[in-house]
């Protein structure tokens, strides 16, 4: 049982926060255009990265103290990270709704025992079913590998699984309604995301951005769509008229959902974040390392919370893109 009634993990502006993203890497097998220099980044000494122990701590405080309901496993790759399946065991335990981002290039071999773990929903990250296209963008060639870590999702059970489409101008644009439709064969939620200034290139424009309402404007010319109710998550969501599933746009950059933010993240060597767009970070290692007691873990998290700015400002004159990429951060 909980020592503590857990209290609202509040900013000033009065958002409630429940959902904590752990990035257990800053590694990856893969080099996407979008996040990575080609050339990769320098990994961190396996040192500097939080133990199992310490992740499962901060979860748990952040639960017991906080309510935190939502915990997603990202990176880097998380599935990098060895022995994945035990720390999603461990986390299990704490009855949150435990889920995963993940490229899906292990996922075939891993879907499992990650299951077993008691991992219960995967979004799977794809942006080109081409294969030339695929390689480019993410400079590998591992598209059947994905492909085959997203069926074996679905035949393990993983429910829902969702596909995160990074959407780019005269980039992959032109595949939006192949997207849905192997998204419809599948029986997966397709989800386009805009594209973000985070990555490692600095070469982001707001050109190459590919707003979510024309992605479904397109996607329902081909396939009738009816909206869904849109609640205070990310995703706005479409049904297919004819009933074969579902397909959500994520408008980070055009239709910010800022105000109803309820994200903080913790980073794979254990600084608190925010926003992902954060300039500040609280370091929660320092203190879990130098033998700092549950409450002065929470007061940290609280602190880092209350600061959190009212929204990223993406395309004003005051935005200044973080200094660490996505894979850095934990999308
Ligand atoms: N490696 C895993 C993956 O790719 O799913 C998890 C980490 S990755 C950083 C998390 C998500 O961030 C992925 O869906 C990826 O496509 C997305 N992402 C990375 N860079 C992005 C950017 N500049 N704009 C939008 N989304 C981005
Ligand atoms: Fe790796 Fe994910 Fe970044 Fe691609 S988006 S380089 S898979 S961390």
């Amino acid at each position: 049982m909980p020592r503590v009634t857990p209290r609202p993990l509040l900013d000033t502006y009065g958002r409630v926060h429940r959902d904590l993203r752990i990035s257990v890497t800053d590694r990856c097998n893969l080099r996407c255009t979008y996040c990575m220099p080609a050339g990769g980044l320098a990994w961190l000494p396996r040192s500097e990265i939080l133990t199992f122990e310490e992740i499962e701590r901060v979860a748990r405080v952040a639960v017991e103290h906080f309510g935190i309901d939502s915990i997603r496993l990202t990176g880097g790759e998380p599935t990098v990270r060895a022995q994945l399946p035990e720390l999603v065991e461990r986390l299990a335990r704490l009855d949150v709704d435990l889920a995963m981002t993940t490229n899906g290039v292990t996922l075939d071999r891993l879907a499992a025992p990650l299951r077993a773990a008691g991992l219960r929903r995967v979004n799977v990250s794809l942006d080109s079913l081409r294969p030339d296209r695929f390689a480019a963008l993410t400079r590998r060639d591992e598209l059947d590998r994905v492909v085959a870590g997203i069926d074996a999702a679905v035949a393990e059970g993983f429910d829902p699984v969702k596909v995160n489409v990074v959407c780019m101008e005269g980039v992959n644009d032109d595949e939006i309604v192949d997207f849905a439709a192997f998204g419809r064969d599948r029986g997966v939620e397709v989800r386009f995301i805009e594209y973000m200034p985070l990555d490692a290139d600095h070469a982001w424009q707001r050109a190459a951005v590919v707003p979510g309402e024309r992605i479904i404007e397109r996607i329902g010319a081909a396939f009738p769509l009816d909206p869904l109710p849109h609640g205070s998550e990310p995703a706005r969501r479409w049904a297919y008229r004819d009933g074969r599933g579902t397909v959500g746009a994520i408008t980070s950059v055009t239709e910010p959902f800022c105000t109803a933010c309820d994200r903080v993240r913790l980073t794979a060597e254990g600084q608190l974040r925010a926003c992902l767009f954060s300039l500040e970070e609280t370091d929660l290692r320092a203190l879990l390392r130098g033998g700092a007691g549950d409450d002065d873990l929470a007061a940290a998290i609280a602190t880092c919370v209350a600061g959190k700015w009212a929204g990223h400002g993406i395309g004003t004159v005051t935005f200044v893109q973080p200094p660490r990429t996505m894979s850095r951060i934990g999308g």
